[in-house]
């Protein structure tokens, strides 16, 4: 039997006995059978989470304890890693090294949180009365959904789970169908630690089955959803109607501008590892290049020419550097996007299609891909591939740079290189997206808070907002010497 959701502290087959395969993308082998919930099941979970937050089992806890509860699940998950990087690179395709990396960032982000946790969160407020205490209170915010996707599938459901369970949350967390074994993984551990029951809860099972319950439930406080824009559009209309928490994070269309007296070795190595790592499939991606006219054809010609030469491979490939797109219908939409960006007069320099090399003939492999001669208004610049395609754009003044880089209805991240720190400075302020890189482009820390302007997104993970996302703030007002208020006149009165 297939027993892989956790509802109220037990690992459970699907009610109705559904599995579901999960299949490699590096050569369609099938690499886990999962359980699918069913409807009832989500209905299950939901009221677990529910019946643990009210009954207050794991509010009552103190900040400092469950932030020791979080650092103790960063101390399994680092015990763990090794088996959990090889779930997560056979459920993704990516190698193994990377999965490692992965797994390295989930367990300093549960550490970031479980250090931020055991701050003082409360403050006292100055009301300028001698006989009135008044206090700011932080207090967990209630029943999450949290759901996440494939691409990084631990590490955005640990930017959730972490911060949701130090602030003393109960959730129920859906991974992508795609790519569940790690959070099935986490789930134990969180288990293990002594996490009271009903409050992680693991719901297994597409989006378009499992979610509708997870964002419209009456009893689901807060949704916490990492995909795309459409989905994130349906959860947005759905949560409305009973006014959800929500945070979004949507993805983006990611400006890289590269200015003419920039280190241009390290700006070009760094194009191609923003806009090529995990063949694309990531939302800060820097697979919209912005380049300085004087220097466009030497910076183009550097960039068709390393991506010629980047080796695709599957998990156990020690000499590949990337790996395969995520599914069949990833690796048609990213075809048609790229057929799209001709037609619409993008010039193609290299890739385009799918790999022809007969090691790749059973995965899902897309070419590095530059397309030149882009303009804002095309298909291809506006709109994610999420897959290994870079769009060339050219500008002349630091004006024009800035422009085409808002010209996005995205904002979640750019970069830009030059060696006049003025001018970058001025650059990255005047660009409207969560996190600019200057001279360099991707890194992250679980410190500084992550996310999105405009359509990618509300709200922010990590930092000190990714935990204020799941509390509510409470105004305490104490009066310590009882008085009458005096408001409205009281003519009969004689005094107390
Ligand atoms: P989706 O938005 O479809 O999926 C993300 C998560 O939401 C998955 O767990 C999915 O479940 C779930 N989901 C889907 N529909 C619903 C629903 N109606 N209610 C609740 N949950 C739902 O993203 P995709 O995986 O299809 O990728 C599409 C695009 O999203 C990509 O091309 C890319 O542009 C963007 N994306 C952005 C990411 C980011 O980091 N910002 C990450 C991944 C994708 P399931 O997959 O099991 O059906």
């Amino acid at each position: 039997m297939v027993a892989t959701l956790f509802i109220d502290g037990v690992w459970k087959a699907a009610s109705d006995g559904a599995v579901h395969d999960v299949f490699s993308p590096h050569d369609q082998r099938v690499v886990a059978q999962v359980s699918q919930a069913s409807q009832s099941d989500v209905l299950d979970a939901i009221d677990a989470a529910r019946t643990s937050f009210d009954s207050g089992a794991f509010t009552s806890w103190s900040f400092k304890e469950r932030s020791a509860l979080v650092a103790k699940i960063a101390d399994l998950i680092e015990r763990d890693s090794e088996s959990i990087a090889q779930k997560e690179s056979a459920d993704t395709g990516k190698r193994i090294v990377e999965a490692q990396y992965d797994v390295a960032d989930v367990v300093a982000t549960f550490r970031h949180f479980a250090a931020l946790g055991a701050k003082e969160h409360d403050r006292r407020v100055d009301v300028g009365l001698e006989n009135v205490t008044s206090r700011i209170v932080h207090e967990p915010l209630g029943v999450a959904s949290l759901i996440g996707p494939w691409n990084y599938p631990l590490l955005q459901i640990a930017w959730k789970v972490a911060p949701a369970l130090v602030a003393g949350c109960s959730f129920i967390v859906k991974p992508s169908e795609l790519t569940p074994q790690s959070a099935i993984a986490l789930m134990g551990l969180i288990e293990e630690a002594g996490t009271p029951k009903g409050v992680a809860n693991l719901i297994l099972g597409p989006g378009s089955v499992v979610g509708n319950s997870l964002i419209s439930d009456p009893r689901i406080d807060l949704v916490s959803f990492t995909g795309g824009l459409t989905t994130g559009r349906t959860i947005m209309h759905a949560a409305a109607q009973t006014i959800k928490k929500l945070a979004l994070e949507l993805g983006g269309k990611n400006p890289h501008i590269i200015f003419a007296d920039a280190n241009l070795d390290a700006a070009i190595d760094n194009s191609v590892t923003a806009a090529f790592l995990h063949s694309g499939q990531v939302c800060s991606a820097g697979t919209r290049l912005i380049v300085e006219k004087s220097i466009h054809g030497q910076v183009v010609d550097e960039i068709v020419r390393r991506a010629g030469q980047i080796k695709l491979g599957g998990p156990d490939d020690l000499l590949a550097e990337s790996g395969p797109l995520i599914s069949q219908a990833h690796l048609e939409g990213v075809t048609s996007y790229v057929n799209k960006a001709i037609a619409e007069g993008a010039n193609l320099l290299i890739g385009g299609t799918r790999s022809t090399d007969p090691a790749h003939a059973n995965g899902w492999y897309f070419l590095p891909t530059v397309l030149d001669d882009c303009l804002g208004s095309m298909h291809c610049v506006q709109e994610e591939s999420f897959g290994p395609v870079m769009t060339v754009e050219v500008f002349e003044t630091e004006a024009q740079a800035i422009s085409i880089g808002n010209d996005t209805n995205f904002g979640l991240s750019g970069g830009v290189w030059s060696g006049d720190s003025a001018k970058a400075e001025r650059v990255a302020k005047a660009l409207r997206h969560g996190t600019i890189w200057v001279n360099d482009f991707g890194p992250y820390r679980p410190q500084a808070e992550w996310g999105g302007y405009k359509q990618s997104g509300i709200g922010r993970e990590l930092g000190e907002h990714g935990l204020g996302e799941y509390l509510e703030i409470k105004h305490i007002w104490t009066n310590n010497v009882p008085s009458r208020s005096g408001w409205f006149s009281d003519p009969g009165h004689g005094g107390a």
